[in-house]
């Protein structure tokens, strides 16, 4: 049972959804966006008698409140107190930190990170047309992020992907999917569900071993592949508490936000939010684009700058 008003909660915070129509089920509702994989096809569902979420798109699944939580507008607010507001004529009760912990820690016990039926280990032509075609070199980038493939065949949700490992200390623990076609209504990067991780995506920094003396933080994996070492991607979703303290355990001297021309705002935010966990904090800004599009000399450019400071 969900022990507030729900859709009254969705009202107020403008989040958008249907409770009928096409992709929802009797007696459940759905966002238009997913904050788990960003699809805007009301692919995320929220089952009205459990309380439970499950998205169609990412096969991510959960309680209610961790859907909320996952969502923008909550960002750093108490979602009790805001579920309260909601919940008059309902028994509401407090969910507990430590019960939500428990509920992620039990997601957590995987031991391996499942990798999508029908993996290659080589790029077929089309991955590496993809690539080229954005001014990468294919063979360089899949060797030194080990990356893979799903082709025509194989998990229907993760084919046309290049599939990108996401390493913690070595360890594989999660994986994102880039598609290789551009079309509407395709999600661009769909990370693998949490159930198949031993740590969630979102709760990963991308390139995360490459930290030394300086961190780059930027939004995503083609951004890591453009700029190389030191640079770790939020997987377009920013920093969590999860992703500070990993950044914090490496203690880099040097943190510099690198986000895209369009998201100056967030990475002000965010270089805020990091002042004083660190000895620099820095923006850097962008004139156009996303770092992904500079060119290799550019990207050069950039990293010298960043490191001669
Ligand atoms: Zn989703």
């Amino acid at each position: 049972m969900i022990e507030f008003d729900i859709k009254a909660l969705l009202d107020e915070y403008n989040l958008a959804y249907k409770d009928s129509g096409k992709n929802v089920s009797k007696g459940w509702i759905n966002l238009e966006v997913c904050p788990f994989c960003n699809d805007d096809s009301y692919h995320c569902g929220i089952d009205l008698s459990s309380g439970g979420f499950h998205c169609w798109v990412c096969n991510e699944r959960g309680f209610v409140i961790n859907l909320l939580r996952q969502l923008e507008v909550f960002n750093g607010l108490n979602i009790n107190r805001i579920i309260k507001d909601f919940s008059e004529g309902y028994n509401f009760l407090p969910v507990q930190e430590e019960l939500l912990n428990l509920a992620t820690h039990s997601l957590k016990k995987r031991v391996f990170c499942e990798l999508p039926k029908g993996i290659l280990d080589e790029l077929p032509l089309p991955h590496k047309n993809y690539l080229y075609a954005r001014n990468f070199d294919p063979g360089f980038l899949a060797k030194k992020y080990k990356l893979k493939a799903v082709y025509n065949t194989g998990d229907e949700k993760f084919r046309w992907r290049v599939i990108a490992p996401i390493f913690l200390n070595n360890k594989m623990v999660s994986f994102v999917g880039m598609s290789i076609i551009r079309e509407k209504g395709i999600v661009k990067y769909l990370n693998c569900a949490t159930d198949d991780s031993i740590i969630s995506a979102r709760d990963c920094l991308y390139n995360y071993d490459t930290i030394k003396d300086v961190a780059v933080i930027v939004e995503g994996i083609a951004d890591v592949w453009r700029m190389g070492d030191g640079f770790v991607a939020t997987l377009g979703k920013g920093m969590n508490s999860e992703r500070i303290k990993l950044l914090k355990e490496k203690n880099p001297k040097k943190v510099v936000v690198l986000y895209d021309a369009d998201a100056i705002k967030d990475a002000y935010r965010l270089a805020n939010t990091l002042h004083g966990m660190f000895e620099s904090v820095n923006v850097l800004e962008l004139d156009k684009g996303d770092p992904a599009d500079l060119s290799p000399q550019e990207a050069m450019e950039i990293r010298n700058t960043i490191w001669s400071w």
